[in-house]
């Protein structure tokens, strides 16, 4: 059984020393508890968080614990009713091979379920977070236009179909050629702006040439400056996540910025809101699900993972993430089906 452990805290960008790959033994189930095969682990930008003891939504691994994660795995032993051998399960594996739960929490995806690593996408947490971030605090009206940036990872590619289908205009910003050329051909926006290419801020100007609406917000930085003086009145901006300074260790150098970013707020009257999905939005799962897979099933939503195979690549696939290497959903496939 093989796993991985936070083995220090990082200062910035994690590296070799943050964390290490041990060998344990397979746990044994007791009563009403189930054994888990982890088949495939999900890689998301929370995780940076995790590592780090500030203060945050979430309590931090504690060093020489295993990472948290979401998984997807099969039932090896069951000594609880709800699972039997073989069932595929979402749970909170973490980034190891086997993992004991008592099932609270767990999701029983069934023993024939199509696409099982789809529950650590786009019909589960990075979906749902597109899903309920945009349509009940972006609200987005026919018409109007919509932003988001790291717009084909699972979160950012979903906010912007889903704004496709309300007839929202919609421009993306993603790194590089290739990533801006799916977003267009593939998921539909109306445009596409790298980031690591010229000027953003004239870019953003040409390309939403009636200002914008709804700035979803994913990455913070630089693109939040360049969205800022482009939001009309009423705009609203959901505040996601901040993944462009997951891995800093000090605010920016410059002059303080936050009369210029509340005197926008004030004078557009803009809503900025923040949401954690599971606190904010957990009633809303059950109706989310229904939507998505509707969608799905009709064509209408796209989906791209971005597989790593071997549970030892995932420090280095999160890292890589953190910096935009990865070309949609990451998730790593720690073992045969
Ligand atoms: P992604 O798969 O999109 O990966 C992150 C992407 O961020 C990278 O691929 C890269 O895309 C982009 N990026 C990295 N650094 C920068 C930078 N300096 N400037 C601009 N873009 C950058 O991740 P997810 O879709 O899983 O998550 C997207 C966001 O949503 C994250 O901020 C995450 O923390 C947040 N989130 C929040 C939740 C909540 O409950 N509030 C729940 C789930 C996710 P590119 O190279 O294309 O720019």
């Amino acid at each position: 059984n093989r796993r991985i452990v936070l083995n220090e805290r990082p200062k910035g960008e994690p590296n070799d020393n943050t964390l290490r790959l041990e060998d344990a033994s397979i746990p044994q189930p007791g009563d009403g508890e189930v054994l888990l095969r982890t088949v495939y682990l999900s890689l998301d930008p929370y995780m940076r968080g995790r590592m780090s003891a500030a203060k945050s939504y979430a309590n931090p691994v504690e060093i020489g614990d295993t990472m948290v994660g979401g998984t997807v795995s099969r039932v090896v032993t069951s000594k609880n009713k709800r699972f039997n051998e073989g069932d595929w399960v979402l749970s909170q594996g973490g980034w190891q091979d086997y993992s004991i739960t008592n099932g609270e929490g767990v999701i029983n995806l069934g023993s024939d379920t199509p696409n099982p690593s789809w529950a650590l996408g786009i019909l589960g947490m990075p979906g749902f977070t597109a899903w309920a971030g945009l349509e009940f605090i972006g609200e987005p009206r026919e018409g109007e236009t919509v932003v988001v940036a790291a717009a084909t990872g699972p979160v950012g590619a979903t906010v912007g179909q889903i704004a496709k289908l309300k007839g929202c205009r919609v421009v993306g910003i993603a790194g590089g050629e290739e990533k801006c050329r799916y977003a267009t051909e593939e998921l539909g926006f109306d445009a596409c702006i790298d980031r690591r290419e010229g000027d953003l801020k004239e870019a953003l100007k040409e390309a939403c040439p009636d200002g914008i609406d709804v700035y979803f917000e994913n990455v913070g930085g630089a693109v939040f400056d360049a969205v800022l003086p482009l939001m009309n009145p009423h705009g609203r901006i959901p505040v996601c996540g901040l993944v462009a300074q997951y891995n800093a260790t000090s605010l920016p150098e410059g002059p303080d910025r936050s009369p210029l970013i509340l005197g926008t707020i004030l004078t557009q009257k803009l809503r900025v809101q923040g949401f954690i999905i599971f606190d904010t939005f957990g009633h809303k799962f059950p109706e989310f699900q229904k939507v998505m897979q509707a969608w799905l099933k009709d064509g209408k939503i796209k989906y791209r993972e971005d597989m790593v195979e071997g549970l030892e690549k995932a420090p280095q696939a999160l890292n890589g993430m953190l910096k935009g290497e990865n070309f949609g959903k990451l998730v790593v496939r720690v073992g045969p089906d």
